[in-house]
């Protein structure tokens, strides 16, 4: 009899989570010998697919290739102050290196290349080319095994059978026009709600509008998956209320235009005033706290790095500085202030302040040294030394948003859970659409949890469609 199907399975989105899914499949069915109809749909054009992943470094939280950095377990859950799933970040962790591998043996290269952290507490394994590396090498070879790619396709809403499980798609093409599919299974791979300003108005809150998306790809992450899988009763996972937050320079339009030099500087509000230990821990440990407490704490939600000519004698400063702005800078720091905005006299209090505080010691760019500001609010832990060399140079700095935290329910295969904890047949969430993260986000997982579980859930979708017999109707 002939098939009444569309497609055997449909991956939702193109970027790193949605191409391993649908490669996966696609090499799962051959292997097995199963003749499966797989396609990706992506809403952007072939020039702008690929979300977040297109503009993603991609750092990894890997000691080499195979595997993760020490205690990688313990500080994910640790970060989350215990709230995420136990069971899925050691499933990570156990499937990382063999997913890496796997990525590596179909064409991308890895290495230990210079990051913008220019103090760490963790190795960061890259791609050679990054997160675009990764999509245009598992897009490719999913291509190459006959899975079709469907660009300016937009899903929207999940059909069900009978019995609930998920048989059918509707999707919107460019024009409008709404095609309804009839699948065995949908991945979705389609990101968080970021690109959504309803959606971050209703979980993260007032002003939340004014932040900005690190970089354009997360503007083609509008919530859909999230909130389709919901109105068919998905149980959700991860912190609705946060995000992933980086510090940027919103003078700049360029992805990533982050400042992250200040911890060898002070930051001040637009009052002239601190309101962080900047040199509080290793950059990549900090940056999220710091970039969040300018959002929510800061008038305006805008802070301004102050700092002098001792940047420019830092090793590699120019790797922590990715805006493609110059520093504003002025022979005294009366000029800088009018030229930023900033309360001059409170400013020039706060910068005699700090560099009185400064204790004695030996000043290490790359490490924590212990060189303290002390006796000031806040005080400052690391790399306190004065700010005395003119010009001086200010950079102004705002919170973006990475992406959200807030997602779907899964288990390890990626099965989109109900709210009483049962798998629904024929759905699975992967990458940002899977909730995961709570509180403090451990740098370098998400690429990775993207990648592991996609793969996963594409082996896993292929077991199910054979299972509920989907080929021989
Ligand atoms: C500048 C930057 C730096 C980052 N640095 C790191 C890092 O160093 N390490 C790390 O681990 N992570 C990092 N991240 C985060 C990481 O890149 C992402 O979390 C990850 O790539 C997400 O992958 P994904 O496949 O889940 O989603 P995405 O890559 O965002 O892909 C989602 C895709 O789905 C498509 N889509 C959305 N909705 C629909 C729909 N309804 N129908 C059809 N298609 C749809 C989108 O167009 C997009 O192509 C960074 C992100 C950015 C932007």
């Amino acid at each position: 009899m002939e098939r009444e199907i569309d497609y055997d399975i449909v991956v939702i989105g193109c970027g790193v989570a949605g191409t391993a899914a649908a490669l996966s499949a696609a090499e799962t069915a051959k292997n097995e010998g199963k003749d499966l109809k797989v396609a990706i749909l992506e809403r952007a054009d072939y020039d702008h697919r690929g979300g977040n992943s297109r503009w993603t470094a991609s750092y990894m939280r890997m000691k080499n290739l195979d595997e993760v950095a020490d205690n990688f377990v313990e500080d994910m859950l640790a970060f989350s102050d215990h709230y995420s799933d136990r069971k899925y970040i050691e499933t990570l962790a156990e499937n990382a290196g063999s997913t890496l591998r796997w990525v590596e043996e179909k064409g991308v290269q890895f290495d230990y290349l210079p990051t913008m952290f220019l103090t760490s507490s963790k190795p960061r394994l890259l791609p050679v080319g990054g997160g675009r590396a990764i999509v245009d090498t598992l897009s490719r070879r999913a291509a190459g095994l006959g899975v079709e790619i469907i660009y300016e396709a937009t899903a929207w809403k999940l059909l069900l059978d009978e019995a609930a499980a998920v048989n059918g798609l509707m999707v919107r093409v460019k024009g409008g026009a709404s095609l309804k599919l009839k699948v065995g299974a949908v991945i979705m791979g389609a990101g968080g709600f970021q690109g959504n300003q309803e959606m971050m108005a209703q979980y993260v809150g007032r002003d939340a509008h004014k932040i900005r998306t690190v970089a354009e790809g997360g503007l083609f992450n509008k919530g859909e998956a999230i909130r389709m899988a919901m109105s068919i009763g998905a149980k959700t996972a991860g912190q609705f209320d946060a995000f992933h937050a980086e510090p940027v320079d919103p003078r700049s339009k360029r992805e990533e235009a982050a400042v992250m030099t200040y911890p060898y500087f002070i930051l001040v509000d637009q009052n002239g005033k601190r309101f962080v230990d900047e040199g509080k821990t290793t950059i990549d440990e900090q940056y999220e706290e710091v970039a969040r407490k300018i959002f929510y704490d800061l008038p305006g939600h805008i802070a301004y790095m102050i700092g002098d000519q001792k940047m420019y004698e830092i090793p590699h400063y120019e790797r922590a500085v990715e805006t493609d702005k110059p520093a504003i800078s002025a022979d005294t720091l009366e000029e800088l202030a009018g030229k930023i905005g900033v309360h001059v006299e409170q400013l020039m209090a706060t910068v005699k302040e700090y560099n009185a505080a400064i204790q004695p010691g030996e000043f290490y760019w790359d490490k924590k040294d212990g060189k303290k500001a002390v006796g000031i609010t806040p005080p400052k832990s690391n790399w306190a030394i004065p700010i005395d060399k003119a010009p001086y140079i200010a950079y102004p700095i705002v919170c973006s948003n990475v992406f959200t935290n807030g997602g779907l329910a899964t288990d390890t295969n990626g099965r989109v859970l109900s709210q009483d904890d049962d798998a629904i047949p024929g759905l699975y969430a992967v990458g940002e659409t899977a909730g995961l993260y709570y509180g403090k986000y451990p740098g370098g997982t998400s690429v990775l949890r993207g990648l592991v579980f996609g793969r996963r859930a594409g082996q896993h979708a292929v077991s199910y469609i054979s299972k509920a017999n989907k080929l021989e109707v």
